[in-house]
């Protein structure tokens, strides 16, 4: 190198020091910062859509004001002209033709009369129809190809009604689950399910949440999220995205590994056991199925009609459940649902067996093996045969026509005890004697297999099926199938 090269070199690498200091100075040496690494949740969240909620809860007219923004993705191999979403709070308006709540229930579930819920919505160019108007239909103005994405907001109100029900509000809580427009599943065509008061008519693919929420002060807001600042809450690949508000909860904590299981309680004598048996129920179907990959668990004691209710990372437990062991039982079933409903989706309008079958059976492995609780597998089978046996009974003494079908659709049960017995009772039963064939233990093991295969997405009963004989090395189909049209009596 001559002197003169020397000399240029120097100047170069003077200039290029020189640059590097001042962009450094003026911020653009972030742009060299090692990227922030996306945990494994994110880095599959990205394929998902996402449901950005902007909430403002009045507590004076009961109403909840949300702007919507969904990124939704074109999933099918057609081009799409519109997106439907379901706005459930029209299900609790007067005179639905297919309400929330059974007539037969109405005196226990509205603590002051029918009182009407609904919804307005005031995005134009919409369409509110179908099944009690729980159907909204936006038109897209340009035709959105296979795998394309678009922004559609929508805006809307919805008035609470005042019960003890997934959407409602009472003197102790607001519930507020299901509420916004949920995209509706593509499958041949949009799968459009009335609501039913009978089971859970649901079937919603996983999404990611973005969601402010604005309550008056004072208020406890107990999310499906991790709140990630003020009044803003986040979550990925939640199968629902649920609020409970209250002015009254206590609130209690826990770590499970990666997660803050957060126990809100208005009213337990034993708060302390209730958080320790939500906690184990996480360790353990995290330890048998698959891991729990949220960071947060949010129990939620709240008035509600039924024993409990499963969300995205949050759930139910119903003020009225005053039974202790009762208590600790729904809290197990309605965890086991994050697994069976969160974590592997299934249609619970056409196939409400897996779902409540699997968290049934789940529940009753977490006590056999916690002997703590004093109730063994082999017991609760004992009970669910004998609940079907006593259902059965009085049927037959009033000549009244029941089915043992487990296929029927949530609409083709006649009362929620023949929908119970069937799905629950049936479902678990159809598990435990897969049990006495292979132990449940390589049960719980298979059933990790099949919560891997189809995390984030759907089983159905083929799926489940054929997952289960690979692992298990069983032929179980002819009798999985006689089981679930009903032609098999349960045996133990
Ligand atoms: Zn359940």
């Amino acid at each position: 190198m001559s002197k003169w090269q020397r000399k240029i070199w120097a100047l170069v690498i003077a200039c290029v020091l020189t640059v590097a200091i001042v962009l450094s100075v003026v911020g653009l040496g972030k742009l060299t910062q090692p990227t922030v690494y996306l945990t494994a949740l994110q880095t599959a969240a990205q394929d998902a859509g996402t449901i950005n909620l902007d909430c403002h809860y009045s507590e004076n007219n009961h109403t909840l004001a949300v702007k919507q923004v969904t990124t939704y993705r074109n999933h099918t191999n057609r081009s799409l002209s519109a997106v439907k979403f379901y706005l459930y709070a029209n299900a609790y308006q007067k005179d639905a033709r297919y309400p929330a709540v059974a007539k037969n229930e109405i005196s226990r579930a509205y603590p002051n009369d029918f009182d009407a819920g609904y919804v307005k919505v005031t995005t134009p160019h919409t369409i509110l129809g179908e099944t009690d108007n729980t159907v909204v239909t936006v038109p897209l103005t340009k035709a959105l190809s296979p795998e394309q994405s678009v922004d559609i907001t929508l805006e809307y109100t919805i008035k609470l009604p005042n019960v003890k029900h997934r959407l409602g509000y009472t003197k102790n809580t607001v519930n507020l689950g299901n509420f916004y427009a949920i995209p509706v599943v593509y499958d041949n065509d949009w799968d459009i399910y009335p609501y039913s008061s009978n089971g859970d008519p649901f079937y919603n693919e996983a999404y990611n949440f973005d969601v402010t929420f604005h309550a008056p002060a004072g208020y406890i807001v107990a999310a499906s999220g991790e709140q990630v600042g003020d009044n803003h809450y986040r979550g990925y690949l939640l199968r629902d995205f649920a609020i409970v508000l209250s002015r009254d909860f206590n609130v209690i904590s826990r770590a499970v590994g990666d997660t803050m299981v957060n126990y809100y309680y208005l009213n337990d004598p034993i708060p302390e056991i209730s958080l320790y048996t939500a906690s184990n129920a996480l360790a353990y179907f995290s330890g048998q199925f698959i891991d729990y990959p949220y960071s947060t668990l949010a129990v939620v004691q709240t008035d509600f009609l039924h024993g409990g209710m499963e969300y995205g990372a949050l759930v139910y437990i119903s003020l009225d459940v005053t039974d202790q062991l009762q208590y600790q039982t729904v809290i197990v079933h309605e965890i086991a649902h994050q697994w069976w409903y969160g974590l592997v989706g299934n249609n619970q309008n056409a196939t409400a067996w897996i779902d409540e079958g699997l968290a049934e059976y789940s529940t009753a492995a977490f006590f056999e093996d916690h002997p703590q609780y004093g109730k063994t597998l082999t017991a609760t089978a004992e009970d669910n045969l004998n609940t079907i046996k006593m259902f059965e009974n009085i049927m037959d003494e009033y000549k009244v026509p029941y089915t043992r079908q487990m296929l029927l659709g949530l609409l083709g049960y006649k009362s929620s005890s023949e929908y119970t017995v069937n799905t629950y009772a049936r479902g678990m039963l159809l598990f435990y004697n897969i049990t006495t064939m292979v132990g449940h233990k390589n049960l719980n093991h298979a059933l990790g297999k099949f919560a891997a295969a189809h995390c984030f997405q759907f089983g159905d009963s083929y799926t489940l099926i054929s997952t289960l004989e690979a692992e298990l090395g069983h032929d179980l189909i002819n009798y999985i199938n006689n089981y679930l049209a009903g032609k098999e009596t349960p045996m133990l």
